[in-house]
């Protein structure tokens, strides 16, 4: 991770720095309060803001005028209900803002979740970083053949890894290096080449690749954030915007504990059952048979998920 002395110097004097409020703060969340949490080689997360905790949506789901007067494992019971039967405007009553670092083609997937506000930074006003991401050599895997979106389990041998590693670095830095020829700037802004033209920044960019590093920053409310994890934490996202939500779940169960707990079991290690599922599975119970006709209704790939969500190889007997 890449944080200069003045950026770390910031952070430093923001987390040394306290505010009296009468609002509710999360302990455990103002412990890493503007700390950047690295993910990939140059990437990180950091938390800027939050408004509410568990109570908040406790609160706002009773209307009430305090912080609650009833039994805290009631609260619980209530947040719980809350996610398990999909009553999400009390969850959107706590938000959170982050600033995220990340390369530009996982933020081209973050930016498809539209539910959020975002700032980016701006590479026609500011000068882009050296810096793009090079994934560590057991990321790199050839193509899935079940899977077009994906990459094998099996990574590529460590010499297929170097020479692929050894291209990626290569046509990065020698983008960069045209993108700086382009620019014809010093630090102090000067030309260069005095005899050459500087190239407006909005322009020069273009030629960067997708792995350079862009930053924003993002701010949400709980339960857009739980579906952005949701999708973006399953084993069918890429790796490397997985690892942002991996980093943002751990954040999200130290701000609102109660409400990641019943996340967790309701949705993220949950899993829906369509109409043929749940019938399989009620004749499996009853009598440990399969009820191949309506099996029959399913693809392939549906079967193959059903078996993938019971944990199982084989499906139960088959009928005589
Ligand atoms: C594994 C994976 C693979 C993907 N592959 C592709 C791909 O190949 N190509 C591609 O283009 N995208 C792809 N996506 C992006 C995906 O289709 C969604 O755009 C993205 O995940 C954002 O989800 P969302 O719309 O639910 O989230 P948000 O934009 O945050 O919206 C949240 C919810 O708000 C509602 N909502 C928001 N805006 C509208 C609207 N305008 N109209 C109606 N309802 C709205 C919907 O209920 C939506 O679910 C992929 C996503 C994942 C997780």
């Amino acid at each position: 991770m890449s944080i200069s002395e003045a950026q770390r110097a910031d952070i430093t004097q923001a987390r040394a720095a306290s505010n009296q409020t009468r609002r509710p703060t999360v302990p455990a969340l103002e412990e890493v309060l503007f700390e950047p949490l690295q993910v990939l080689d140059h990437g990180f997360v950091r938390v800027i803001d939050y408004m509410g905790d568990d109570n908040a949506i406790v609160q706002a789901a009773r209307v009430s005028y305090g912080r609650g007067t009833t039994h805290p494992s009631d609260d619980r019971s209530l947040i719980r209900y809350l996610v398990r039967h999909r009553h999400s405007s009390p969850l959107e009553m706590a938000e959170i803002k982050l600033h995220v670092k990340l390369p530009i083609f996982a933020a081209r997937q973050w930016i498809r979740h539209r539910t959020a506000n975002v700032n980016e930074y701006s590479a026609r006003y500011s000068i882009m970083d050296r810096e793009f991401y090079l994934p560590d050599p057991q990321q790199l895997a050839a193509q899935s053949k079940t899977n077009r979106q994906g990459r094998a389990d099996q990574p590529l041998s460590p010499e297929q890894a170097q020479a692929v590693l050894d291209l990626l670095r290569e046509d990065a830095e020698r983008c960069y290096d045209h993108y700086e020829e382009m620019l014809n700037e010093d630090d102090q802004g000067l030309r260069r080449r005095p005899e050459d033209p500087q190239l407006a920044r909005e322009l020069a960019r273009m030629n960067l690749t997708l792995n350079f590093y862009t930053q924003w920053y993002w701010k949400v409310d709980l339960h857009n954030l739980l579906h952005f994890l949701t999708l973006r934490s399953d084993s069918h996202a890429q790796y490397e915007i997985r690892v942002y939500a991996e980093v943002i779940g751990q954040l999200v169960e130290r701000w609102v504990p109660a409400a990641w707990g019943a996340f967790r079991d309701y949705r993220l290690e949950a899993a829906s059952l369509s109409r043929q599922e749940l019938q399989c599975v009620k004749q499996l119970l009853r009598d440990g048979t399969l009820d191949l006709k309506i099996m029959g209704e399913m693809t392939q790939r549906e079967q193959r998920e059903f078996r993938e969500k019971l944990g199982l190889v084989t499906l139960g007997k088959e009928p005589k």
